[in-house]
């Protein structure tokens, strides 16, 4: 029988019930929490199933082979690992119902957007009646920057409504019924014409701030934006002083830099902001440990390391 740890810093009830979840789906496995292996055993591990570990827990399992984390964003991992210069790989979640669950996200809050919805709640504690106009779909410019697992699963649903489609990529792509951006330039040019901007960037080095003074300027007067992937992409700042300028119109935020928003924060009360906390995709437990089980059986069965997080790029 093989071992592999859990290492997470949930709650004790969460990790008892995700732990019964995967177990029950590896014939050839038996997973232990961090506390229960003794110090003597740790060297017969070679698998850790990761959720907001504490990285000083994974530095003690000296044989670890691969990390399978059970969330799709993973930058404080990349963080640790990179600088730790480590040869270990980690895996993120990748799961088909978290991007459909996105794409969830993403259309309602963008219909949301495109319908006033924004002004249409102001209205009614002014018990104001008054008809804005309606703008059609097919007029509306939707850009989404990156177009990973999240965002594909997401033009799939918004190319129902006829959106003119954009999406901005490391790499040229070709997604049927979207015009694709790469590179500065090519950014420059969707943020011209974007009328709601959608953030499913990973947050990188390079994606850090990316969306700050300059490039949120760059937008129409009157743009929206929805950012659903990480905080940091956003410079929350600059985003405020530009909703303040009336320069952006709103902004749908479900993730921030720190988690939870601090009840200090002056995002909390903004007209213009509506504040999510964090729930455009939340893991599901079952579908998540069915994939987070087969990685593991492929790799007992083959030696196969799924997919890992490439440490040069970041994600
Ligand atoms: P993914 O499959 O790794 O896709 C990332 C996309 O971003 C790719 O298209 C990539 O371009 C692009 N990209 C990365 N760095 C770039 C750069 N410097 N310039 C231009 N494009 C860049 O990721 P995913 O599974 O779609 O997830 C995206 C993020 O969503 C996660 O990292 C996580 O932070 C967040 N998330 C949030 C929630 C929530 O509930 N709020 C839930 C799950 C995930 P290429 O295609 O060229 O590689």
């Amino acid at each position: 029988m093989h071992k592999i740890v859990f290492i997470s810093s949930i709650d004790y009830k969460q990790k008892q019930t995700w732990l019964k979840a995967i177990n029950q789906l590896l014939p050839n496995d038996t997973i232990l929490l961090s506390e229960q292996v003794d110090v003597s055993k740790r060297h017969e591990i070679d698998i850790a199933i990761v959720a907001n570990p504490d990285p000083i827990d994974l530095a003690k399992y000296p044989k670890l082979v691969w990390v399978q984390s059970l969330w799709a964003g993973v930058e404080k991992l990349v963080s640790t690992f990179t600088t730790n210069k480590t040869k270990i790989k980690l895996v993120r979640l990748v799961d088909p119902h978290l991007a459909k669950t996105m794409a969830e996200s993403v259309l309602a809050w963008t219909l949301y957007l495109q319908r006033n919805m924004p002004k249409y709640s102001k209205q009614q504690l002014a018990k104001k009646w008054h008809q804005l106009p309606c703008t059609a779909s097919s007029e509306l410019q939707v850009s989404i920057l990156g177009a990973g697992e999240l965002a594909m699963a997401a033009f799939k649903t918004l190319k129902l409504l006829d959106y003119k489609l954009n999406s901005w990529n490391r790499s040229p792509k070709t997604i049927e019924g979207v015009i694709s951006y790469t590179g500065e330039g090519g950014l420059n040019a969707l943020l011209n014409k974007t009328d709601i901007l959608i953030n499913l960037l990973p947050l990188t080095e390079k994606t850090y701030h990316l969306l700050n003074r300059k490039t949120l300027c760059k937008l129409p007067k009157g743009a929206k934006l929805i950012n659903f992937s990480r905080g940091g992409v956003v410079d929350s700042n600059a985003l405020i002083e530009l909703l303040n300028d009336e320069h952006l119109e709103h902004a749908i935020l479900d993730v921030f830099d720190e988690e939870p928003l601090d009840q200090n924060s002056a995002i909390w009360h903004h007209s213009k902001i509506t504040v999510l906390p964090h729930i455009s995709a939340p893991t599901n437990m079952t579908t998540a440990a069915k994939i987070v089980a087969n990685n593991i059986n492929v790799y007992r069965t083959n030696g196969v390391i799924p997919k890992s997080v490439n440490f040069s790029t970041g994600y």
